[in-house]
């Protein structure tokens, strides 16, 4: 979809275009990308029929069954990613496609990735609450492990990829 059309979707949703230098949950770009894609890590143990479809979104209970009417749930787009996101936006169907969500998970909405039906294990679930809180969860994670000099982001996936192995 055209930017501009998107955009008449967005707007009165709610939504918030951010500049480069702004921030969600007080995490800036770059950390929001990072945070958001160590989801890839994460098992939601999605149940898909052969062509695609979530198997709950034949008796209309998928997650993301409302993707269009709420936009993918996203509250705030930083600038560098609105053609992006836009170019990704179908009528009907927002951004569900029959192989499963076309928008990479570094530009979910924080709603998406924490939506699951099945048991997630521990990890998981504390990734998906540092996500939601941001920045602040963030520091003071970096500041309870020490980790300054690593960096919080690398030392994070490696925390995880072992605690996901047991
Ligand atoms: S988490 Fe959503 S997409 Fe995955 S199986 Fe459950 S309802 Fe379907
Ligand atoms: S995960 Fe993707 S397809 Fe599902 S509601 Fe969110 S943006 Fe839409």
């Amino acid at each position: 979809m055209e930017t501009l059309e998107f955009l008449k979707h967005f707007f009165p949703n709610g939504g918030t275009i951010l500049p480069d230098s702004g921030h969600v949950r007080s995490t800036g770009y770059k950390t929001h990308h990072a945070l958001n894609g160590l989801t890839r890590y994460i098992d939601y143990k999605c149940e898909f029929t052969p062509s695609g479809n979530c198997k709950k979104r034949e008796d209309k209970t998928c997650c993301c069954g409302g993707c269009y009417h709420r936009c993918g749930y996203l509250e705030n787009i930083f600038y560098k990613d609105l053609e992006k996101i836009a170019a990704l936006f179908k009528e009907k169907t927002g951004f569900w496609s029959e192989k499963g969500c076309t928008l990479p998970r570094e530009m979910r909405s924080t709603t998406c990735l924490g939506m699951h039906c099945t048991t997630l294990k521990e990890p998981e679930r504390q990734l998906l609450a540092l996500i939601g809180k941001g920045e602040i969860a963030l520091e003071m994670y970096y500041t309870f492990f020490d980790c300054a000099g690593q960096g919080v982001i690398p030392h994070l996936e490696n925390r995880l990829k072992k605690r996901l192995k047991k």
